[in-house]
């Protein structure tokens, strides 16, 4: 594929090299680690950006390492080999369902974990082809004037695509970033800005090399997801709920609002008003197959599921 002319391909085989080289493409560069969204999105002429900076090389980003503390999982690892390694199966079966909740069979075994992190927003007037969205009229995100979805407000409702974000988050998982001369960590919630033009807070050049996800917190999880079907969908609204063994609660919503939704309490709070919580500050627009008025009642009922399979856990 070469649909851009001044297309400039780059491989590096570390990381330090990687930041490297986009520092040296610091506004015209994109990472490409599985490229089952960024191609997609190429295709579809939503993006164009010049300088591609293939990341399979670089053999650390491959790793999945358990210490104490961490599981460390490699931002290349691929959703398959999370669906099947042996620590996510025993210790955060959530975060095994969440992987394997995204695309199909063929899209996980080349999807890698980072990526899905950053997978682009979406909404049903961006992801289009490019005759489609010149015929109904381009909307913000594609060089327009204002949010069609909306009927015209001047602000982008794209939504969170990612299926593993709101379980990471529900696991208060970390993710380490390189960035031109260091290394730094932060919260996996913090990646996401909550708005639909630019959703990530990541800062220049900046390269998401693993994710933490904390060990020995004796986490109960339970996710769900709605999607039109179950073989390939992106998601129309997912679900994901945690208790640790201190009784601190997290609620995530994702694929309702630009940013996930969080709702935090614990054991001793009334849950039905943690679930009212969630509902009232997803902005859920028609940006989806399914009627946002549908996506919006799904999150009261499958968050009431989401802490009946916790609870059936803990009876067990
Ligand atoms: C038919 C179809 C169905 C899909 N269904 C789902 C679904 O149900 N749920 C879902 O979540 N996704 C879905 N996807 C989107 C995509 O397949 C996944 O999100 C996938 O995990 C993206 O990972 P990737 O390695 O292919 O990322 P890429 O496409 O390579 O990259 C995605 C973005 O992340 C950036 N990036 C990648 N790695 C890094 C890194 N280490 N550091 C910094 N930036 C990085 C890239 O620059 C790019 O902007 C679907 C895609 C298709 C084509």
């Amino acid at each position: 594929m070469n649909t851009h002319p001044d297309s400039l391909y780059l491989r590096p085989l570390t990381v330090r090299d990687a930041v490297r080289m986009a520092g040296e493409h610091i506004n015209d560069h994109r990472y490409l680690a599985g490229g089952t969204d960024l191609l997609v999105n190429r295709f579809q002429g939503n993006d164009a950006t010049p300088c591609l900076i293939d990341l399979s090389g670089i053999e650390a980003l491959h790793q999945v390492t358990i210490t104490d503390q961490w599981l460390r999982i490699g931002a290349l690892v691929r959703l398959n080999d999370l669906m099947t390694d042996p620590t996510v199966l025993a210790e955060f079966p959530g975060l095994q369902l969440a992987a394997h909740a995204v695309g199909s069979p063929m899209i996980r075994r080349t999807a890698t974990l980072g990526g899905n992190l950053l997978c682009e927003n979406r909404c049903s007037f961006y992801n289009q082809s490019e005759w489609w969205r010149d015929a109904v009229g381009r909307c913000l995100k594609c060089d327009g004037d204002i949010c069609i979805a909306t009927g015209g407000r001047k602000a982008c409702f794209s939504k969170l695509s990612s299926d593993t974000a709101p379980m990471l988050i529900a696991l208060d998982a970390q993710v380490e970033v390189a960035v031109p001369g260091d290394t730094i960590t932060m919260p996996v919630r913090d990646l996401y800005t909550g708005d639909g033009m630019a959703p990530f807070a990541l800062p220049p050049a900046a390269l998401v090399q693993a994710v933490l996800v904390p060990m020995g917190r004796g986490f109960r999880t339970a996710f769900r997801k709605l999607r039109r079907r179950e073989a390939v969908d992106f998601s129309s609204l997912t679900t994901a709920v945690s208790v640790d063994a201190a009784g601190k609660v997290r609620i995530v919503v994702g694929a309702v609002d630009p940013g996930p939704v969080v709702v935090e309490g614990t054991t001793a709070d009334d849950r039905a008003q943690l679930i009212l919580k969630a509902f009232k500050k997803a902005r859920v627009i028609d940006n989806d197959t399914f009627p946002r008025t549908y996506r919006k009642e799904m999150i009261t009922v499958f968050l009431e599921r989401c802490f009946a399979d916790i609870d059936a856990t803990t009876n067990n």
